[in-house]
């Protein structure tokens, strides 16, 4: 009874935990459309070789704090067997009060308490057919409304950690399938392979990309992580113009360094092992992996420490992970010429995606910051503390300016306000914010070709 009752108290604060970053329940329908906690997700992918289609069966648990209509996301309009509860009903869109982001809900309100929702949806996005194999990869973007998990599966918010569980099945495959994944892969008795996600994994944080045996180049070597675990890595490319052996002891080399850099400035690495999918171009962050180039290689690792360690709850937190990121990318310069602001912080309320000016303007403040606390560690050792403590708690701007006040025992409301909020608007930065070089958005053709 005892060990119940402490299990409980141990789970009910990450539940809480999660709701309290979650946007405002809003008017939809004559009643509410509310946000959820989802307890688990099972995803189980179909790849039909010989038909050429794929598509996906979600089994999602879930909390409503409160009745009313649970929100979610998924980007496909076509879906099928929609039940909730075991009864049949219907996907709705909803569209933010604020406008700024759409949504899906389903066609019954429900109770507060705990329920089942379950859908079938094609997987259509990002999968190529080769002769008796496929390429397929849900790979994410936060750089757009609706760019995480929900592109390929049910899915909730940033702010909301759940259990993620992949049932992998392959039929009439004709050829051997590799899973590159940032989760724990077995096989299943029945053929399928299973990969399980961490239960801290949120909506943007899982890695999935297959392809047939022999399409990629790879190495598989280990890192002795400064707490003494051997790290599982796993670097590959697709061979091309590139001597690829060559290429792959390269990133060997690099990647080696960089983690030993990272480790060095902000501890052991997060994450139980490192995938690196050197696509050429691009670059997109995942907890413990990447699809990278090759010269954002460290900007990306980077952010398996801000970004998918210290992970922002919405879009209104992203621009930490990229300012801190570009802060690396460009020498952890101190101070330096520096006005204005950037209201990277303070737009809509139910944004999802992280402002541009996080890579320019987002930098220059934590060069400030850094030279405005030099006597104090600087920068760094705020990070160190954040890291350390704070890892896999999804964040919003607001709990890192109380995170960093606690840090340095002053005030900070007052610079962030003129920084980073909707009055900066008022500063003297209005241009159009570059694209970084570091972290280039591509478009989903773009990815279709990095398969
Ligand atoms: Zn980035």
């Amino acid at each position: 009874m005892l060990r119940f009752i402490l299990a409980l108290v141990l789970a009910l604060p990450a539940f809480a935990a999660d709701l309290d970053r979650a946007p405002v329940a809003f008017a939809y329908q004559n009643s509410k459309a509310v946000y959820v906690d989802f307890l688990s997700a099972e995803y189980n992918l179909t790849y039909d070789l010989s038909a050429r289609t794929a598509s996906v069966a979600a089994k999602i648990r879930f909390l409503a704090p409160e009745a009313g209509y649970p929100i979610f996301d998924l980007a496909s309009n076509t879906v099928s067997n929609v039940t909730i509860g075991g009864a049949a009903t219907s996907m709705q869109t909803l569209t933010s009060p604020d406008g700024a982001s759409t949504m899906r809900t389903l066609g019954t309100a429900v109770t507060a308490g705990e329920h089942v929702m379950m859908l079938e949806v094609p997987l259509a996005t990002l999968v190529a057919w080769d002769n008796g194999g496929v390429n397929s990869a849900t790979w994410l973007s936060d750089l757009s409304d609706r760019g995480y998990l929900e592109r390929y599966m049910p899915a909730n918010m940033e702010f909301d950690r759940v259990a993620m569980t992949f049932n992998v099945k392959f039929v009439g495959a004709t050829k051997k399938q590799i899973i590159y994944a940032n989760g724990d892969v077995s096989l299943l008795a029945d053929g399928r392979t299973q990969i399980r996600f961490p239960s801290y994994f949120t909506s943007s944080s899982l890695y999935f990309h297959t392809v047939p045996e022999g399409v990629m180049a790879e190495t598989r070597f280990s890192f002795r992580s400064i707490d003494g675990r051997e790290l599982p890595v796993v670097i590959y490319l697709k061979p091309g113009l590139l001597n690829p052996q060559a290429a792959l002891a390269t990133l060997k080399s690099e990647t080696i360094n960089i983690l030993n850099e990272l480790e060095g400035d902000y501890g052991p690495f997060l994450h139980p092992s490192v995938t690196i999918y050197n696509a050429g171009s691009g670059g997109m962050e995942y907890m413990g992996a990447t699809m990278t180039s090759r010269s954002a290689l460290g900007h990306e690792l980077t952010h398996s420490y801000f970004a998918r360690g210290m992970i922002p709850a919405n879009g209104n937190a992203g621009w930490v992970d990229e300012a801190i990121a570009s802060w690396r990318d460009e020498g952890y310069q101190r101070g330096g010429a520096f006005s204005g602001g950037a209201n990277m912080a303070g737009r809509a309320e139910y944004i999802r995606y992280t402002d541009r000016q996080a890579y320019s303007y987002g930098e220059k403040f934590m060069r400030d910051l850094d030279s405005l606390f030099a006597d104090k560690g600087g920068l760094k050792s705020l990070l160190r503390e954040i890291v350390e403590k704070k890892a896999f708690q999804p964040f919003t701007t607001e709990d890192f300016i109380s995170w960093a006040e606690g840090h340095y025992r002053v005030s900070l409301k007052q610079i962030f306000q003129q920084r980073v909020y909707r009055q900066a608007l008022d500063g003297e930065l209005k241009s159009k914010p570059a694209e970084s070089v570091h972290h280039q958005k591509l478009t989903i053709e773009q990815l279709h070709e990095l398969l």
